[in-house]
């Protein structure tokens, strides 16, 4: 035992601790007693701090308490249907089924429907918690497509669909129990890409699908409340309703509170609340979070300023950094990488912006290849003209210190 702990400390002398916030997570943040400019958070809408939701979750939890249950033993509350309810319309969809994250959501949508025998085929760069889903299922046959590469993925689904005329299933673990079925192929990816802001050509992977009989999934974590209508999303934001099978989205992002949830067609979510072993076995989001996510819903319903705010000041730091001669790469979302390539090189960019009173973080290998480093800016709804020059005015003057721009 001796030695599992000597290698424990061996392994974590290199990890760096998280910064400690001591305020809301609103356009500033306070750390270390100091108020910094909070300049790479996923609550694209500043619903973190918004008094509404805060009042929904104080209300609901006056009147409801806080916990709730296992929904499928005493749990089920009347706000968990409620927000499911508010959730599919939003996404103009037939159903949805929350969970108590979005990484419990992607686990849900695959390991259910996925056994041994099936196939899956995913983008290279889907989110951690795509490539855990995967593992979960246990299933043998997967797929990495090149990221965004239609070609590389139209060549796998070819062999893929040599490989399910030739095996039948003999899974009987696997979802749909059905004996001799063939195998499920699915085809995952990511919605808007969470380091690089590219978003996945879902058109185009819908027409492959139907061309090649596969069942798409999309994980919508940085989509929800950014694209489409009012913040409908990556699928309204291309106009394929129905066409997608899966959509994943969270609710910790631009809903800011926390939970992920699934929308498809009835029986589908049907079926995942009758069979998902997050939706069994783990408890239900609490009241105050379910009370607080209506809220956050029903802005949305009933007003698209917030979004309209968010894209507008996404527009602003872009054509700045732009004009400034930073490299932000190719988004087409609020999230902009500033490519600073050297590892070293970020993270004392981001040391020193943090001196300036600006918080954005450097993200490094391995969340991002080595030789592309970079600063993700995030800009939100809760910031204003003058809090985005601020940042921008700190991004030059570090930019010049370090010699990075001419
Ligand atoms: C953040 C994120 C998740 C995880 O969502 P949580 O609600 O934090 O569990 C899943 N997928 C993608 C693409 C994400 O960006």
């Amino acid at each position: 035992m001796d030695k599992f702990y000597k290698q424990i400390e061996e392994a974590i002398k290199t990890g760096k601790s998280a910064r400690i916030i001591e305020s809301g997570e609103g356009a500033y943040l306070t750390i270390g007693g100091k108020k910094k400019l909070n300049f790479c958070s996923s609550h694209y809408l500043g619903l973190s701090v918004d008094p509404r939701l805060a009042k929904a979750a104080s209300d609901a939890a006056r009147k409801y308490g806080i916990g709730t249950g296992y929904r499928t033993l005493a749990g089920n509350h009347v706000l968990h249907l409620e927000l499911e309810d508010h959730l599919a319309r939003f996404k103009h969809a037939e159903a949805a089924v929350i969970f108590t994250g979005g990484y419990m959501a992607n686990c849900a949508a695959i390991q259910t429907i996925i056994g041994k025998e099936d196939i899956v085929i995913s983008d290279e760069l889907n989110h951690a918690s795509i490539i855990d889903a995967i593992r979960l299922s246990q299933v043998k046959n997967k797929f990495i497509y090149k990221h965004l590469d239609m070609v590389d993925l139209e060549e796998k689904l070819k062999q893929v669909v040599i490989l399910s005329n030739s095996e039948g299933s003999q899974d009987s673990s696997a979802a749909p129990q059905n004996d001799n079925r063939k195998p499920l192929i699915l085809i995952v990816t990511d919605g808007v890409f969470s380091m690089d802001g590219d978003l996945a050509p879902l058109p185009d992977i819908v027409r492959l699908a139907r061309q090649y009989g596969a069942l798409t999934m999309v994980d919508d974590a940085h989509g929800e409340g950014v694209l489409g209508k009012g913040g409908r999303g990556i699928v309204d934001h291309y106009g394929i309703h129905g066409q997608i099978d899966i959509e994943v989205g969270t609710l910790s992002k631009a809903f800011s509170t926390m939970g992920g949830f699934i929308t498809g067609r009835k029986e589908l979510i049907t079926y995942y609340k009758q069979k998902a072993r997050q939706y069994l076995f783990s408890n239900a989001l609490t009241i105050p979070d379910t009370a607080a996510l209506i809220e956050g819903v029903k802005i949305l319903e009933e007003s698209d300023e917030l979004v309209k705010k968010l894209w507008d000041n996404t527009k602003y730091i872009k054509e700045k950094f732009a004009d400034l001669g930073f490299d932000i790469g190719h988004s087409k979302s609020p999230i902009t990488p500033v490519m600073i390539p050297d590892e070293d090189k970020a993270r004392e960019f981001s040391a020193k912006l943090f001196e300036l009173d600006v918080f954005a973080t450097p993200i490094v290998f391995p969340m991002v290849p080595k030789g592309k480093a970079r600063i993700r800016v995030i800009p939100s709804a809760s910031h204003s003209k003058k809090d985005l020059e601020f940042g921008i005015g700190a991004f030059k003057k570090v930019a010049k210190e370090l010699s990075l721009l001419r």
